[in-house]
């Protein structure tokens, strides 16, 4: 039997540029050795957007086509929507009872989240518990891997000791999870932010048109320190060079550029401009992919029910052996 790979991504939007080089490039790599699951985390998304879940719904079928654009293959991924698995929120309880206080407030991501959102001590115990529940989006599976971006590593390791404990308690039947990191563990901001991502609005979107890409690269923080084109420029820390790196594949472009950059001999506007070439040509591909799949409709719901309908399976069976395990099973119809 193939190993397995469980990852996912929250439908608060469309996915980006950062999606690409953390965890979907190796999700296309990876998909035909593997017995590839991909979860649309909608319950999870709706710890932070429980106000407004209509969100979810709508960007439920943006996140599929990104999917399907990048290249990933319906007829052997199975996409699974998250909340049409209620087994998750039954194992999700049981975890609950694993896990203590002390160890989820040392959660650096959700720690960084909770500023971001300014949560102050109003946290929702829904959003301060989602590594819980994320363990058991990967567990149900028995995931061997998770083809994650950097910010996903404590939420690995959470599930890790979920496992060992749940494992040494009843009896053996979860498998710990390992990450794997993408080509670029954590793809800063068009901002010079961080991290690229869908809550901080300074990405560059997988299906965003030619005019959109070229005003994001056009207006993309550089080197503050930096006024005049003849100044000499930082080329480290510069997310446009940053993004030369990972996008353009022309490395001797690149390296001329850099060199004149740093000795004030070129403009942004001149680096951004190839930028925009060398982007432009990743993403024609991928945007001519995803408007095939956008003009069938059908289809991509098709791919998402089956998707979850396999996955469901594959929960339950899980599920029939947690109880067992955890001697929940009483079986109370026999006689
Ligand atoms: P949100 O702002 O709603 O949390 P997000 O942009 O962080 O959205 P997620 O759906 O939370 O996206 O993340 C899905 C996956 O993509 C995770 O594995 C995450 O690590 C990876 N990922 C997201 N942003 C980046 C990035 N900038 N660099 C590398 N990996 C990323
Ligand atoms: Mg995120």
């Amino acid at each position: 039997m193939l190993k397995r790979i469980l990852t996912g991504d929250r439908p608060t939007g469309p996915l980006h540029l950062g999606h690409y080089v953390g965890s979907l490039q190796n999700r296309v790599r990876l998909q035909h050795q593997y017995d590839t699951y991909i979860l649309i985390a909608d319950v999870q998304a709706l710890t932070d957007n429980f106000e407004h879940p209509e969100i979810l719904g709508d960007n439920l079928f943006e996140v599929a086509l990104d999917y399907l654009a990048v290249g990933i293959d319906p007829d052997k991924v199975k996409i699974v929507v998250q909340s049409m698995v209620p087994e998750l929120a039954e194992l999700t309880i049981y975890f609950l009872n694993l896990v203590t206080v002390a160890t989820l407030e040392r959660n650096p991501t959700v720690k960084d989240e909770i500023q971001q959102h300014h949560f102050g001590r109003k946290i929702p115990v829904g959003f301060w518990s989602y590594p819980i529940s994320q363990a058991a989006d990967i567990t149900i599976f028995k995931a061997e891997l998770v083809p994650v971006g950097e910010d996903q590593l404590p939420m690995i390791e959470q599930a890790r000791e979920i496992v060992r404990r749940f494992n040494s308690l009843y009896a053996k039947v979860l498998i710990e999870p390992k990450a794997m990191l993408g080509n670029v563990a954590r793809l800063p901001g068009t901002d010079g932010g961080a991290k690229m991502s869908k809550s901080l609005k300074n990405c560059i979107y997988l299906g965003d048109p030619p005019e959109m890409v070229r005003k994001r690269v056009m207006s993309m923080f550089t080197d503050p320190t930096r006024i005049h084109p003849t100044d000499p420029g930082h080329v480290e820390g510069n997310p446009v060079f940053t993004y030369h790196d990972v996008f353009n594949p022309d490395k001797a472009e690149v390296e001329e550029l850099k060199e004149r950059y740093r000795k004030g001999k070129v403009g942004d506007v001149e680096v951004k401009e190839r930028l925009f070439k060398a982007l432009d040509a990743f993403l024609k591909p991928i945007r001519e992919r995803r408007a095939d799949y956008a003009a069938k409709p059908d289809r991509v719901r098709e791919i998402m029910m089956e998707g979850t309908r396999q996955g469901r399976t594959v929960a339950q069976a899980t599920m029939e052996e947690v109880r067992h395990a955890m001697k929940l099973d009483y079986k109370l119809d026999r006689r």
